[in-house]
This record gives C-alpha cells, sequence and structure tokens, in this order.
C-alpha cells in the first residue's frame, strides 16, 4: 500500500481545513500528518477524527519562523526518511513556496492546484483547472516517486461522517540547515477574518467600489455573513485595496460555498480566480457585464443601494 503524508498549516490552535477536506478524500489509505512546529489541541483533534494515524511535529532551531529553505530541508529529510510514495498539501501561500522547491529537490513529479483526485489502489489521478478555468485537465504523475500533490483548498469539501484514525503523535528534530533569506519580521493582518483561500463566504469588491472608504458597506455586509472581503485587481492596482485582497489570475484562487462579487465586470483574469465559487452573486449597474454570464443570481442596479439593503434584511434573519 502507498505510503501517504499529508503536509498540514497551523491556523490559531487548529490547522488549516484544507488538510482535513485530504485526510476525508483518503479515507481507507493509512495517512500520516507532518507540521513544523506544535500543532494546538483542536487541530491534534481533528487530524484524528479526519483519519491521520500519526502526526509527525518537526521541530528545531531556526524552524520558529517560516523560511523556504528552512521548511524545504527539513521536509526533504522528513519525506526522504520516511519513503513516503505520495505527499499532498493544500495549495496554500506557503505551500506554492514550498512544496516546488522539494520536489525539485528528489527530481520528482508534481501536481498542482488540483480540485479532485482518485487514489485508484496505488495510483494518483487527478483533475486541475486550465486556461483561467476553461477547463479541466486530467493529471497523472510519472517517474520516480515521491509524487508532490498540492489541492485547491474548498475544492474536495469536508467529509460528513470522517473515519479517525488513531492521531498517534510524534515529535520529531528537524534541521532547517542553511538558511540564505531570513524573515526579520512578520506583521499580523490586523483581521480576524479567514484567509481569502479558505474562506467559505466572500464579498469582493471591484472598481465600482471607488475607493478604500467605501469598503466599509461591503464589511458590514461581510460581517454579518462571517465573510472575508476579496478585491479586484483594478481597485489594487488603484492601491484602494491591499494586494492580500486580489482576487484572480494575479492574486488568489479562491472557491467559497459563496462568492458575491459587487461593482467587479467580470475579466477573465479575475473568473480565472473565483470560477469555482459554489454559488456566485453579482451586483453591477451593467446588464451586460460578463460576470452575469457566471452569476447564479445577477442583481442589476447600484450596490451603494443594492449592498445596504441587503445588509439591512439579514439582519432581520441573522
Ligand atoms: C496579466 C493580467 C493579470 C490580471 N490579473 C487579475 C487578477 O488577478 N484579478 C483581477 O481582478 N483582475 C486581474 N486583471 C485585470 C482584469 O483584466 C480587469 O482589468 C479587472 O479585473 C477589472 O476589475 P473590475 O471588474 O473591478 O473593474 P472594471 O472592469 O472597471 O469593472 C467595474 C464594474 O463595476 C460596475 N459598476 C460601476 N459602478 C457601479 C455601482 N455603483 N454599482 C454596481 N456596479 C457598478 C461597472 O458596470 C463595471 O462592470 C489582470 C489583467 C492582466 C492583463
Amino acid at each position: 500500500m502507498a505510503k501517504i503524508l499529508v503536509f498540514t498549516e497551523h491556523a490559531g490552535d487548529g490547522v488549516k481545513n484544507v488538510t482535513l477536506e485530504i485526510l476525508g478524500k483518503l479515507e481507507g489509505h493509512s495517512v500520516d500528518v507532518a507540521a513544523i512546529g506544535d500543532i494546538g489541541s483542536d487541530g491534534l483533534t481533528n487530524l484524528a477524527k479526519y483519519g491521520a494515524e500519526n502526526i509527525h511535529v518537526l521541530k528545531g532551531g531556526d524552524l520558529d519562523q517560516y523560511s523556504p529553505e528552512g521548511y524545504a530541508n527539513s521536509l526533504k529529510d522528513f519525506i526522504g526518511n520516511g519513503g513516503y510514495d505520495y505527499v499532498f498539501a493544500g495549495s496554500t501561500s506557503l505551500v506554492k513556496d514550498v512544496m516546488p522547491r522539494i520536489a525539485g529537490m528528489f527530481d520528482a513529479g508534481m501536481a498542482s492546484e488540483v480540485v479532485n483526485f482518485v487514489m485508484d489502489g496505488d495510483t494518483f489521478s487527478g483533475t486541475r483547472p486550465m486556461f483561467a478555468g476553461k477547463c479541466l485537465a486530467k493529471v497523472e504523475i510519472e517517474g520516480p516517486k515521491p509524487h508532490f500533490i498540492t489541492v485547491r483548498p474548498n475544492a474536495l469539501g469536508m467529509s460528513d461522517s470522517p473515519k479517525a484514525g488513531a492521531g498517534n503523535k510524534n515529535d520529531v528534530s528537524a534541521v532547517a540547515g542553511e538558511i540564505k533569506a531570513k524573515i526579520k519580521e512578520m506583521v499580523k493582518s490586523d483581521s480576524d477574518r479567514a484567509d481569502l483561500t479558505e474562506a467559505n463566504v466572500i464579498v469582493s469588491g471591484g472598481r465600482g467600489i471607488k475607493n478604500r472608504e467605501n469598503f466599509k458597506i461591503l464589511n458590514e455586509l461581510a460581517d454579518l455573513l462571517g465573510a472575508t472581503v476579496g478585491a479586484s485587481r483594478a481597485l489594487v492596482d488603484a492601491d484602494e485595496a491591499d494586494h492580500s485582497m486580489q482576487v484572480g489570475q494575479t492574486g488568489k484562487t479562491v472557491s467559497p460555498s459563496l462568492y458575491i462579487a459587487c461593482g467587479i465586470s467580470g475579466a477573465i483574469q479575475h473568473l480565472a480566480g473565483m470560477r469555482t465559487s459554489k454559488i456566485i452573486v453579482a451586483i453591477n449597474t451593467d446588464p451586460d457585464a460578463p460576470i452575469f454570464t457566471k452569476a447564479d443570481y445577477g442583481i442589476v442596479g447600484d450596490l451603494f443601494k443594492v449592498v445596504p439593503a441587503l445588509t439591512e434584511e439579514l439582519k432581520k434573519i441573522l
């Protein structure tokens, strides 16, 4: 049977949901999890609940803070020593940075951004969007193991009835190796909203929002829905929104259950980042805006009237 490892990242006291999505999908296989640095109790409980047999926690000097080299070196050693055949991880910013490095160190194949996969016995095959999401490609990996797979958050969904694993925790002493570029300071965002890539609901603003100040109406709606606020590149380029908020081809790829696009035209590069959302609601004054061709629900109207009205109505029921 293939030896499978899932790399997880911390999210507060827990772990990123995408790890649990992957574990649920791998039900029936014996799966280990690896993390760098201690995992909180919520995280350990959930990993076991969703099927992790062994939870390896890598610790060592210079691993307290993320560095692509330190993470790649320590994980490479751990994966090699463990003799893993497949290494899965959520396609997050950190993983996009570190996983290709590790695959390169092994001179091994990698399938990135898959939105679904099957393990037929010991053989992986998956699907991933291509050409800005216009088509789905089937991906298989050839060549020597280990093979690396990154999975888009929110694409698989959580298992409703996960099969638990033993969840044995094992501390591993790891070596970061030579780190040439060190991060001197990490500035945490003051927002307590979920990261865009993990968010279940997203309210996004485009050029129609005009400026930062006007985001307050989106923030109000987002607060009610427990949503994260995103933006189109038009606003980011105009410095009216932070780059961390950008959704699209050169921003973040998101797959929430609900995406509310406010004053966004629906350019192909924006659609590339959000078209796999389960339900898309578009609010736009232009009935011919391309976003309406992808929207499940469309409201032709001025967002400065529609969004506050929506917020008021939701306040009555939420
Ligand atoms: C290489 C490349 C990469 C790119 N990457 C990205 C990316 O990652 N993400 C991204 O978003 N874009 C990206 N773009 C830019 C993209 O092509 C578009 O220019 C951008 O998405 C447009 O943003 P927008 O929809 O907010 O603005 P616009 O296209 O100007 O649309 C604004 C919309 O708001 C509507 N509107 C105006 N006022 C109101 C109102 N009061 N109420 C309701 N609706 C109103 C208008 O009818 C219009 O449809 C990229 C472009 C290139 C070339």
